[in-house]
């Protein structure tokens, strides 16, 4: 497949081996924000070319893993209201909330529709026309056009029994929150490429300037982050900080502002709960007033209740670059996949998921 083969081809990763073992010259921290990168990294036995002091922490970009324990139980009662079903993206299916999953709800009656687009649970309302369907909008800015056009089809359409309850994340507020802690030490970033190419790469900017970081937009093929890894190396080396982009194929300096235009026109700023970074001013995204037909938080009334993290898991200390899942103490005991404590261990996109499949003790 073009554009992806030839960025798989070995005969191009081996001398980008050679080059990034070449110019590892120091102990080196990045974190890689996107868990789309943490995962292509595993899948592609990244972590076990890298040079020694080189070490690579995952980061608050897995949309499913930073969505809070409160929101999931909101999702699991909103499931099991009468008249209503709820539609979501598949990765939400088994996450855990504090009484079971929407799997649990599913087997006990509640309506879960899997769907691949929000545009297919417009399809399910408008066959349900007795039935409430709220989608349940988790992710980035990745997601979020495709939700927007969704609710402006629904408004075009006269479509009533169809709503989003939007707990959409915007990029880089939570790297941001991260940096206030002056625990974290890392010296760059390797940054979305998805989510980037909708709000562009100058967006990380400030964060190259102000902290000091090194910054590289990456895609996700193994040549893609082998060359954005050793880009982050170079500057570190040169201690010159600026944001790179290493995915030009897809990413521009300025993203894409249509997309942005729609969304802006249905959703406004908002602050947000995330799972371990606790609440971050104007770091979400809530539908508009006037399109508050579309917004199931206004229209069931849903109240957020303060809910623990599971005993035990240490998903929000991961999500934060503090710790590696080998070192929760559930990992692969208590917590697998087939019976998940926390969130990063359901996630296709989930750090936990990711250690346990592909290397424990990388
Ligand atoms: Fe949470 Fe399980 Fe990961 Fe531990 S291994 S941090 S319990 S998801």
């Amino acid at each position: 497949m073009k554009h992806i083969d030839e960025y798989r081809d070995a005969k191009l990763a081996k001398p980008l081996v050679a080059e990034l073992r070449r110019s590892v010259t120091k102990p080196l921290r990045i974190m890689e924000v996107c868990g789309s990168h943490t995962m292509s990294i595993f899948r592609n036995g990244i972590r076990s070319i890298l040079p020694e002091g080189m070490e690579l922490l995952s980061g608050p970009g897995c949309p499913v893993c930073v969505t809070s324990a409160a929101h999931m139980d909101a999702f699991i009662s909103i499931a099991e209201r009468d008249g209503v079903r709820v539609a979501i993206f598949g990765d939400l299916f088994r996450v855990p909330g504090s009484q079971g999953s929407l799997a649990n709800a599913s087997s006990r009656g509640a309506k879960v529709d899997i769907v691949y687009s929000p545009m297919d649970a417009l399809e399910i309302a408008k066959n349900n026309p007795d039935e409430l369907v709220v989608f349940l909008g988790v992710g980035f800015e990745t997601t979020t056009p495709t939700i927007a056009a969704t609710i402006m089809a629904a408004k075009i359409q006269k479509i009533k029994n169809f709503a989003v309850f939007s707990t959409q994340k915007t990029m880089p507020a939570p790297l941001i929150a991260l940096l206030q802690d002056p625990e974290l030490k890392i010296d760059g970033l390797l940054c979305p490429g998805h989510v980037s190419a909708i709000i562009g790469s100058e967006v990380y900017e400030p964060l190259a300037r102000d902290y000091n970081l090194a910054c590289v937009v990456a895609g996700f093929e193994t040549a893609d982050i082998l060359g954005s890894l050793i880009q982050l190396a170079r500057q570190v080396n040169a201690g010159e900080f600026k944001v790179e982009n290493c995915y030009n194929r897809v990413v521009c300096k300025d993203g894409n502002p249509r997309a942005r235009a729609m969304v802006e026109r249905i959703f406004e700023p908002c602050d947000m709960q995330w799972r371990g970074l606790g609440m971050i001013p104007e770091s979400g995204l809530k539908i508009r007033e006037e399109y508050g037909e579309f917004d199931a938080e206004r229209r069931l009334e849903i109240e957020l209740t303060e809910v623990a993290e599971p005993k035990g898991c240490l998903c929000g200390e991961i999500l934060k670059g503090q710790t590696i899942p080998p070192r929760c103490p559930l990992f692969n005991k208590g917590c697998t996949p087939m019976n998940p404590v926390g969130p990063c261990m359901v996630s296709s996109e989930g750090t936990c998921a990711a250690y346990y499949k592909y290397g424990q003790d990388l």
